[in-house]
Protein backbone atom coordinates (compact mmCIF):
# COMPACT_ATOMS: atom_id res chain seq x y z
CA UNK A 1 0.00 0.00 0.00
CA UNK A 2 2.78 2.11 1.18
CA UNK A 3 4.79 1.36 -2.03
CA UNK A 4 1.41 2.26 -3.96
CA UNK A 5 1.17 6.07 -2.60
CA UNK A 6 4.92 6.68 -3.40
CA UNK A 7 4.85 5.33 -6.81
CA UNK A 8 1.70 7.59 -7.50
CA UNK A 9 3.29 10.56 -6.01
CA UNK A 10 6.17 10.11 -8.40
CA UNK A 11 3.60 10.58 -10.97
CA UNK A 12 2.20 13.31 -9.82
CA UNK A 13 5.56 15.38 -9.07
CA UNK A 14 6.49 14.39 -13.17
CA UNK A 15 3.57 15.60 -14.54
CA UNK A 16 3.99 19.01 -12.54
CA UNK A 17 7.45 19.26 -14.13
CA UNK A 18 6.39 18.43 -17.29
CA UNK A 19 3.42 20.99 -17.11
CA UNK A 20 5.98 23.36 -15.94
CA UNK A 21 8.41 22.83 -18.59
CA UNK A 22 6.11 22.76 -21.71
CA UNK A 23 4.39 26.34 -19.88
CA UNK A 24 7.96 27.90 -19.92
CA UNK A 25 8.32 26.59 -23.20
CA UNK A 26 5.39 28.62 -24.55
CA UNK A 27 5.69 31.74 -22.42
CA UNK A 28 9.81 31.72 -23.94
CA UNK A 29 7.77 31.36 -27.65
CA UNK A 30 5.06 33.91 -27.12
CA UNK A 31 7.94 36.66 -25.41
CA UNK A 32 10.03 35.85 -28.71
CA UNK A 33 7.21 36.44 -31.16
CA UNK A 34 6.63 39.44 -29.41
CA UNK A 35 10.35 40.54 -29.90
CA UNK A 36 11.96 39.94 -26.55
CA UNK A 37 14.04 37.11 -25.58
CA UNK A 38 17.68 36.12 -26.60
CA UNK A 39 18.26 36.37 -30.10
CA UNK A 40 18.14 33.07 -31.54
CA UNK A 41 14.99 32.58 -29.93
CA UNK A 42 13.84 36.02 -31.92
CA UNK A 43 14.95 34.80 -34.92
CA UNK A 44 13.57 30.74 -34.70
CA UNK A 45 10.26 32.68 -34.11
CA UNK A 46 10.20 35.18 -36.79
CA UNK A 47 9.66 38.36 -37.21
CA UNK A 48 7.96 39.61 -33.82
CA UNK A 49 4.44 40.39 -33.83
CA UNK A 50 4.57 44.14 -33.06
CA UNK A 51 1.50 45.14 -35.00
CA UNK A 52 -0.91 42.49 -34.13
CA UNK A 53 -4.41 43.88 -34.16
CA UNK A 54 -3.76 47.01 -36.12
CA UNK A 55 -5.61 47.75 -39.28
CA UNK A 56 -3.80 49.18 -41.93
CA UNK A 57 -5.00 50.79 -45.03
CA UNK A 58 -2.12 50.96 -48.53
CA UNK A 59 -2.90 52.84 -51.69
CA UNK A 60 -0.96 51.80 -54.47
CA UNK A 61 -1.03 55.32 -55.95
CA UNK A 62 -3.03 55.22 -59.91
CA UNK A 63 -3.68 51.89 -59.11
CA UNK A 64 -6.83 50.68 -61.12
CA UNK A 65 -7.11 53.99 -62.70
CA UNK A 66 -4.72 55.27 -64.67
CA UNK A 67 -0.53 55.09 -65.22
CA UNK A 68 0.41 58.82 -63.60
CA UNK A 69 3.72 60.10 -64.72
CA UNK A 70 5.10 58.44 -67.63
CA UNK A 71 8.72 58.31 -68.51
CA UNK A 72 10.04 58.76 -72.24
CA UNK A 73 10.96 55.18 -71.43
CA UNK A 74 7.90 53.98 -70.72
CA UNK A 75 8.58 53.53 -67.04
CA UNK A 76 4.98 54.52 -65.35
CA UNK A 77 4.67 55.87 -61.86
CA UNK A 78 1.59 53.48 -61.29
CA UNK A 79 4.55 50.73 -61.59
CA UNK A 80 7.00 51.54 -59.41
CA UNK A 81 4.06 52.43 -56.85
CA UNK A 82 3.23 49.00 -56.88
CA UNK A 83 6.31 47.57 -56.59
CA UNK A 84 6.51 49.73 -53.48
CA UNK A 85 3.08 49.30 -52.09
CA UNK A 86 2.97 45.78 -52.69
CA UNK A 87 6.60 45.50 -50.13
CA UNK A 88 4.67 47.77 -47.42
CA UNK A 89 1.52 45.70 -47.49
CA UNK A 90 4.05 42.42 -47.31
CA UNK A 91 6.39 43.61 -44.71
CA UNK A 92 3.54 44.42 -42.12
CA UNK A 93 1.69 41.29 -42.46
CA UNK A 94 4.66 39.85 -41.52
CA UNK A 95 4.74 42.01 -38.42
CA UNK A 96 0.97 40.94 -37.54
CA UNK A 97 -1.08 43.59 -39.36
CA UNK A 98 -4.42 42.98 -40.89
CA UNK A 99 -3.72 45.05 -44.48
CA UNK A 100 -6.10 46.36 -47.03
CA UNK A 101 -4.13 46.81 -50.25
CA UNK A 102 -6.39 49.64 -51.66
CA UNK A 103 -6.95 51.30 -55.24
CA UNK A 104 -6.37 54.88 -55.85
CA UNK A 105 -10.19 55.29 -56.07
CA UNK A 106 -11.35 51.57 -54.27
CA UNK A 107 -14.64 51.62 -53.26
CA UNK A 108 -14.08 51.10 -49.70
CA UNK A 109 -12.86 54.35 -49.05
CA UNK A 110 -15.71 55.88 -48.33
CA UNK A 111 -15.41 55.71 -44.52
CA UNK A 112 -13.09 53.60 -44.54
CA UNK A 113 -11.77 52.91 -40.86
CA UNK A 114 -8.37 52.05 -39.90
CA UNK A 115 -5.26 52.56 -37.49
CA UNK A 116 -3.26 53.87 -40.13
CA UNK A 117 -3.87 54.76 -44.07
CA UNK A 118 -1.25 55.98 -46.36
CA UNK A 119 -1.49 56.25 -50.04
CA UNK A 120 1.62 55.75 -52.03
CA UNK A 121 2.72 57.76 -55.06
CA UNK A 122 5.83 58.78 -56.74
CA UNK A 123 7.02 62.12 -58.80
CA UNK A 124 7.70 63.76 -62.22
CA UNK A 125 10.16 62.24 -64.56
CA UNK A 126 11.59 65.87 -65.20
CA UNK A 127 15.42 65.57 -65.39
CA UNK A 128 16.30 68.60 -63.40
CA UNK A 129 18.53 68.51 -59.80
CA UNK A 130 15.66 70.15 -58.33
CA UNK A 131 13.50 67.03 -59.47
CA UNK A 132 14.91 64.82 -56.68
CA UNK A 133 14.16 63.89 -52.98
CA UNK A 134 10.68 62.72 -51.22
CA UNK A 135 7.65 64.40 -49.49
CA UNK A 136 4.84 63.79 -47.26
CA UNK A 137 1.46 65.32 -46.64
CA UNK A 138 -1.37 65.24 -44.75
CA UNK A 139 -4.74 66.84 -44.96
CA UNK A 140 -4.30 70.67 -44.10
CA UNK A 141 -5.89 71.28 -41.05
CA UNK A 142 -6.50 68.29 -40.49
CA UNK A 143 -6.41 65.80 -37.33
CA UNK A 144 -3.52 65.84 -35.00
CA UNK A 145 -2.73 62.47 -35.51
CA UNK A 146 -2.76 62.78 -38.88
CA UNK A 147 0.02 65.26 -38.36
CA UNK A 148 2.03 62.82 -36.08
CA UNK A 149 1.91 60.38 -38.64
CA UNK A 150 3.07 62.45 -41.65
CA UNK A 151 5.85 63.32 -39.54
CA UNK A 152 7.21 60.10 -38.53
CA UNK A 153 7.11 59.33 -42.45
CA UNK A 154 9.40 62.17 -43.02
CA UNK A 155 11.81 61.32 -40.06
CA UNK A 156 11.66 57.24 -40.58
CA UNK A 157 11.58 57.77 -44.69
CA UNK A 158 14.61 59.74 -45.07
CA UNK A 159 16.86 57.41 -42.61
CA UNK A 160 15.73 54.30 -44.48
CA UNK A 161 16.49 55.53 -47.98
CA UNK A 162 18.77 58.39 -47.41
CA UNK A 163 17.08 60.71 -50.18
CA UNK A 164 16.64 63.98 -48.71
CA UNK A 165 13.22 65.78 -47.89
CA UNK A 166 11.61 68.31 -50.57
CA UNK A 167 8.72 70.35 -49.30
CA UNK A 168 8.79 72.64 -51.40
CA UNK A 169 7.16 71.10 -54.23
CA UNK A 170 4.59 69.72 -51.72
CA UNK A 171 1.36 70.61 -54.13
CA UNK A 172 -1.88 70.93 -53.14
CA UNK A 173 -3.03 67.66 -54.93
CA UNK A 174 -1.19 66.01 -51.69
CA UNK A 175 -2.16 68.40 -49.03
CA UNK A 176 -6.04 68.13 -50.30
CA UNK A 177 -5.38 64.39 -51.72
CA UNK A 178 -9.39 63.11 -52.63
CA UNK A 179 -9.31 60.16 -49.88
CA UNK A 180 -8.72 62.54 -46.83
CA UNK A 181 -12.06 63.80 -47.47
CA UNK A 182 -13.63 60.69 -48.73
CA UNK A 183 -12.54 58.27 -45.71
CA UNK A 184 -13.51 58.46 -42.18
CA UNK A 185 -11.83 61.90 -40.28
CA UNK A 186 -10.78 59.54 -37.78
CA UNK A 187 -8.25 57.50 -39.65
CA UNK A 188 -5.06 58.93 -39.35
CA UNK A 189 -3.94 59.61 -43.21
CA UNK A 190 -0.81 60.65 -44.97
CA UNK A 191 0.52 60.65 -48.49
CA UNK A 192 4.02 60.29 -49.64
CA UNK A 193 5.80 60.95 -52.67
CA UNK A 194 8.37 58.13 -53.02
CA UNK A 195 10.89 59.99 -55.25
CA UNK A 196 11.23 61.67 -58.48
CA UNK A 197 11.09 59.20 -61.55
CA UNK A 198 14.51 60.71 -63.09
CA UNK A 199 17.09 61.76 -60.76
CA UNK A 200 16.02 59.05 -57.94
CA UNK A 201 14.95 56.15 -60.67
CA UNK A 202 17.28 53.58 -59.00
CA UNK A 203 16.21 54.03 -55.34
CA UNK A 204 12.80 53.06 -56.55
CA UNK A 205 13.28 50.60 -59.08
CA UNK A 206 16.32 48.69 -58.40
CA UNK A 207 15.82 49.35 -54.56
CA UNK A 208 12.16 49.34 -53.47
CA UNK A 209 12.73 47.78 -50.39
CA UNK A 210 14.46 50.55 -49.73
CA UNK A 211 11.51 53.16 -49.94
CA UNK A 212 8.96 50.28 -48.15
CA UNK A 213 11.22 49.50 -44.99
CA UNK A 214 11.12 53.62 -44.69
CA UNK A 215 7.17 53.50 -45.07
CA UNK A 216 6.92 51.06 -42.62
CA UNK A 217 9.36 52.76 -40.13
CA UNK A 218 6.88 55.32 -40.70
CA UNK A 219 4.13 53.72 -39.54
CA UNK A 220 5.64 51.61 -36.88
CA UNK A 221 6.71 55.00 -35.33
CA UNK A 222 3.79 56.63 -35.10
CA UNK A 223 1.55 53.07 -33.62
CA UNK A 224 4.49 52.66 -31.75
CA UNK A 225 5.82 55.38 -30.00
CA UNK A 226 7.61 53.72 -27.59
CA UNK A 227 9.80 52.12 -30.02
CA UNK A 228 11.87 55.38 -30.40
CA UNK A 229 12.12 54.89 -33.94
ZN1 LIG B 1 0.79 60.12 -58.38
Amino acid sequence: MRIHLVQRARWVLLGVIVLCVVAGIALSWQNARAGNGPGWLRRLAGPPQVLAGRHIGIVAGHSGNDSGTVCIDGLTEASVNRSIADLVVHELTLYGATVDSLLEFDERLLGYQADVFVSIHSDSCQASKEMSGFKVASLEGGSQESGALASCLWKSYAAATGLRPNPNTVTRDMTDYHSFREIAPSTPAAIIETGFLNADRSLLTEHPDRPAHGIVDGIRCFLLPAEGR
